[in-house]
């Protein structure tokens, strides 16, 4: 590090939070979930990190926000506050091209991407699930529980492997 001491700029703070991974899924991080919404400091210098959780209810909540503190504390920020913003909700249409291919390549089923459908707002298509270790489209789901609240458990017909899935919501 040959950065000079001081205050962190904004955008080098909204880059570590950024790569604060999901407890849940840590293969991705809280920008590819789209979990990061903005981060801010005032005039007095304390830093405001504005996150929207995934789903509902997810106890990971509290853990995204001690991850956060933890991961600028390291950089001497202290004086931090989380705040969660639910409007406009967080839905799976928020997780990046570059989150699914993570998602993806660590054997989860990324949720379907929305398609805009002419009058009727936005709707899933209903794709087929793929399967992430072979690639076929025989997919059927065993669970709506996967290994966590946010996932689904899936098997392929074509290998037999079991895999979990993103819920779409
Ligand atoms: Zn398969």
């Amino acid at each position: 590090m040959t950065r000079q001491a001081g205050p962190l700029q904004v955008e080098e703070i909204r880059e570590l939070v950024a790569g604060v991974p999901d407890p849940e899924m840590p293969m991705v991080n809280l920008a590819d979930l789209g979990i990061l919404r903005d981060v801010g400091r005032d005039d007095a210098g304390a830093v405001t990190v504005t996150i929207t959780p995934t789903y509902s209810g997810c106890p990971a909540l509290d853990t995204i926000r001690d991850d956060i503190r933890a991961r600028l504390a390291e950089h001497g920020e202290t004086r931090v506050a989380v705040r969660t913003e639910l409007s406009p909700a967080w839905s799976t249409d928020r997780i990046s091209a570059e989150g699914r291919r993570k998602l993806a390549a660590h054997g989860i089923a990324p949720p379907p991407e929305r398609a805009p459908r002419p009058g009727a707002g936005h709707t899933f298509v209903p794709l087929s699930v793929r399967c992430p270790n072979c690639g076929a489209l025989e997919t059927r789901e065993l669970s709506p529980f996967g290994s966590t609240a946010c996932k689904a458990l899936y098997v392929c017909t074509a290998c037999r492997e079991p895999f979990d899935r993103v819920k779409p919501l």
